[in-house]
């Protein structure tokens, strides 16, 4: 069987590779860390730095295909890497994904809407009128995630002195939304031009940390066929082969705006694994190879939970596993990762049931107990 390589063996590698192997694939992961979670699964795991030359080599010498796991590898391998085997997303899409200026620019150059934002590339361009962008959030333009490198705002000088003090690297400076909820939608392009969309998620964040999606999002059926539309708009804009997640903001008067992409399948499509005919980690294998995407009909309504280190005790003690066991209509993901931290993603439970807010319900109740 085909050999396919993936840059990160974190959770998503980790049930990339599961996907693969049960689609009878091998597969090679390269990721530093002789624990990491996907190397449990992988047939190689290339125990290197991400930028490591020699496996680099490898991957590009003994892979079919090769893809990545997150958000923030080197661009400029992908690229020496698609010189000689296949490579999705291309180097150029998850270079546009890493900086918020870029990715607005083109997010905004496909007809969709962000929030008004301001690009700041140097302490000149912070001294302009902020009151559009205020109140606001200045966001790093590079590596944050989980709500890092973020500084809520109000007046023009607490702006000023937070891009100070984030060491004047560049940021923008967006104005704060009156939120409604939010959702996403996860599409897989394929490179014939051929979509599938998965249903909308609505997300609910504690902390800057995706906590629960729910799904079907509670939105008006017209409102979450406009989030898949604008999902395929931004995939065909950027001529993307792959899963690309987008998040959105829904305002108070129902209209969206595109928050932001991710260049890989996103922590609220796990529902897809257990919720859905094809899950978003067997989307990529399928775009990775060339295939054409999956169905993506929703088979059930589904709730999915997000299990931080922060439900571990302090003497690293597991929560109580067995409430989750005990209910025949919940699957749990562990991820294998063997230090639990406040905020670090150690797993996920599914909550599958007739309608999504007996889902909820039970899920919030199973929460509590464990
Ligand atoms: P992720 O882990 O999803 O990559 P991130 O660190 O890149 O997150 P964002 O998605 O930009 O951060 O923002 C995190 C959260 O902060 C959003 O999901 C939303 O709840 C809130 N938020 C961000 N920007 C705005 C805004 N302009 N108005 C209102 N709320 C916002
Ligand atoms: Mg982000
Ligand atoms: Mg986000």
């Amino acid at each position: 069987p085909a050999m396919l390589g993936i840059l990160g063996g974190g959770q998503l590698g980790s049930m990339f590779t599961v996907a693969a192997k049960t689609m009878g694939y091998r597969v090679t992961v390269l990721d530093p860390d002789a624990n990491a979670p996907a190397a449990r699964f992988a047939d190689v795991h290339l125990c290197a730095p991400y930028n490591d030359a020699e496996a680099l080599k490898t991957l590009a010498e003994t892979c079919a295909a090769v893809t990545t796991e997150f958000e923030n590898v080197n661009a400029d391998a992908m690229r020496t890497l698609a010189q000689k085997t296949r490579v999705s997303p291309s180097g150029d899409c998850v270079a546009i994904a890493q900086d918020r200026i870029v990715e607005k620019g083109w997010i905004n150059k496909a007809g969709l809407p962000t929030a008004p934002y301001l690009a700041i590339e140097s302490v000149e361009e912070i001294q302009v009128d902020l009151t559009p962008y205020l109140p606001g959030i200045l966001k790093t333009a590079r590596l944050g995630y989980d709500g890092k490198g973020q500084v809520r705002v109000k007046t023009a000088d607490e702006a000023r002195a937070a891009y100070a003090d984030l060491g004047g690297q560049a940021c923008v400076l967006e104005k704060m939304l009156d939120l409604q909820l939010e959702v996403s939608a996860i599409v897989t392009r394929t490179s014939p031009a051929q979509v599938a969309v998965f249903p909308v998620a609505e997300n609910r964040h504690a902390g800057g940390i995706l906590d629960v999606s729910i799904v079907p999002a509670r939105i008006a059926p017209a409102l979450a066929a406009q989030a898949q539309q604008m999902a395929k708009t931004l995939a065909e804009a950027l001529d993307y082969v792959g899963v690309l997640a987008v998040e959105f903001f829904v305002l108070a008067d129902d209209t969206l705006v595109v928050n932001e992409i991710a260049p890989r399948p996103h922590n609220s499509g796990h529902y897809t694994l257990d919720a859905c005919l094809t899950d978003q980690f067997q989307q990529q294998v399928r775009a990775m190879c060339d295939l054409l995407p999956g169905r993506t009909d929703l088979l059930s309504p589904a709730v999915m939970v997000n299990l931080l280190g922060d439900s571990w005790r302090e003497d690293g003690g597991e929560p109580n596993w067995a409430v989750l066991a005990e209910a025949p209509n919940v699957h749990l993901h562990l991820y294998g990762k063997q230090q639990a931290r406040a905020g670090r993603k150690m797993g996920h439970y599914t909550v599958l049931s007739a309608d999504a807010d007996a889902a909820l319900e039970q899920a919030e109740a199973l929460k509590d107990t464990l």
